[in-house]
């Protein structure tokens, strides 16, 4: 190469201070934009030797691939200028009525001019946050809660308070204690976010009587109640929960996805919505991406059409279940007796609480070293709680790729057991089964 003029203003100046020199532009909003724990951790826990229980990727190897081709490859044939083309705002009308059909096997009973296609279920989070928040308008959240709905509430500058959760979902109580005290502060609350089903991360379920309760107090204190679904068809026993949605079409903003019932890589969810919210969402979805992708909603239509969508979630229950008992009976048998963890009867995710004194982030490299990740309880928090926690994902890896897993993890932790049997540490604070002392929210 001949030697050009020299560029004396970039020369000696890596990529990163290139970078940092944007810092003083970002708007303001851009500080709550930081990579979440499960990120940083992608890159070491996606390599061959570490067992990641860490990430939640659902696992698509049993998909009818042939299947999904021949549907793709029928769609261009026959329909490759609609599917390539810009579409509508809110979504293609034939699978809006599709979703209404997948939600009937939830209780519920909507009209597709009440449902917002969105890019994937995070969308439809980041388009409800959207339409509703101001800066410092508070969003109740379980404790924990999703990390990825957390990112997107801290990205409007929402304060979140997290209400205590148990064994059988959000406490009533301490939602009713929750709603008390923003409200005496003299702050608003927007709405509740939750997972009633499978939760991520901590694999518990809001028992029936819980929701008819919960529901009472929102429509009694007026708050919206957002509830994120995508792992609802997704249970090992019995028929699907009823949604909160069917039982409070007025005050509910139901969420859902095919991320984990069909493929995450079609990036296609929704929102159900009272109607008149319905309008906003979608003027918000246009401005954000003008259409949801068509490509991705034809083919996932021609999908449940032409195949059987429901043995094929059928089949994805009875994968999920067998890694999920892999994982309780490796816990089961090797976990030392200190340590606590839940049996989630569906979803991905079951939350493991360590015995007293370990810190479940201060431990993560060591767990890495021994080729074992797991996500830490704090990136499901916004308040620094979580630190005696950590999320174990069992959706990905085989039963006994688990089981190794799980045994690499007791290694860890018997060490640092030692080790503090060694070197003495303090205790922690924990939620889900010692009940979630929630720190009065700085309001201020
Ligand atoms: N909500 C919850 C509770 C989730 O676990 C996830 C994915 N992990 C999402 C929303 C987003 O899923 P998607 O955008 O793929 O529909």
């Amino acid at each position: 190469m001949p030697d050009g003029p020299e560029r004396p203003a970039l020369q000696g100046r890596s990529s990163s201070t290139r970078l940092d020199s944007y810092v003083d532009r970002y708007a303001a909003r851009t500080r709550g934009m930081t990579a979440s724990e499960i990120r940083a951790l992608f890159s070491v826990a996606s390599r061959p030797e570490v067992v990641s229980l860490a990430g939640g990727m659902p696992n698509i190897s049993g998909l009818p691939l042939d299947v999904v081709g021949r549907a793709i490859s029928d769609l261009v044939a026959t329909n490759g200028p609609v599917a390539m083309q810009y579409g509508s705002g809110q979504g293609d009308p034939a699978l809006r009525e599709q979703i209404c059909d997948v939600m009937r096997l939830e209780g519920i009973e909507a009209h597709p001019d009440d449902v917002v296609v969105t890019v994937g279920s995070q969308q439809a989070v980041d388009l409800v946050t959207r339409i509703f928040c101001d800066p410092g308008d508070v969003v109740l959240c379980e404790a924990p809660s999703y990390v990825g709905a957390l990112g997107v509430f801290r990205a409007y500058e929402c304060d979140v308070v997290h209400v205590e959760m148990d064994g059988d979902g959000l406490v009533p109580g301490a939602l009713r204690d929750a709603i008390a005290v923003v409200r005496a502060a003299g702050r608003t609350i927007k709405f509740l976010y939750t997972i009633p089903n499978f939760h991520n991360p901590a694999g518990v379920t809001l028992s029936e009587e819980r929701r008819r309760e919960i529901l009472a107090i929102c429509r009694e204190a007026d708050v919206l109640v957002l509830e994120d679904n995508p792992y609802g068809l997704l249970g090992f026993s019995g028929e699907p929960r009823r949604a909160m949605r069917a039982d409070e079409p007025a005050g509910v903003i139901y969420l859902g996805s095919f991320s984990k019932t069909f493929a995450p890589g079609f990036r296609v969810g929704w929102a159900l919505a009272p109607h008149a919210v319905r309008e906003k969402l979608v003027l918000a979805q246009e401005s954000a991406t003008l259409c949801p992708p068509a490509f991705s909603q034809l083919a996932i239509s021609a999908y449940l059409r032409a195949h059987d969508w429901q043995g094929q979630v059928k089949q994805f229950r009875e994968m999920y279940r067998e890694r999920r008992d892999a994982m309780v009976e490796a816990l089961d048998d090797m976990m030392p007796a200190a340590a606590r963890w839940n049996v989630p009867d569906g979803g991905f995710y079951v939350w493991l609480t360590l015995p007293d004194g370990l810190d479940a982030k201060a431990m993560l490299p060591r767990a890495v070293s021994a080729r074992v990740a797991y996500v830490p309880g704090t990136a499901f928090f916004a308040d620094g709680f979580g630190s005696q926690s950590m999320r174990l994902s069992f959706c990905y890896p085989t039963p006994e790729r688990i089981r190794e897993g799980v045994r690499r993890l007791v290694g860890v932790i018997e060490e640092e057991l030692e080790l503090r049997a060694t070197f003495g540490s303090g205790g922690h604070p924990f939620a889900l089964d010692r009940g979630y002392q929630a720190p009065r929210p700085d309001l201020t």
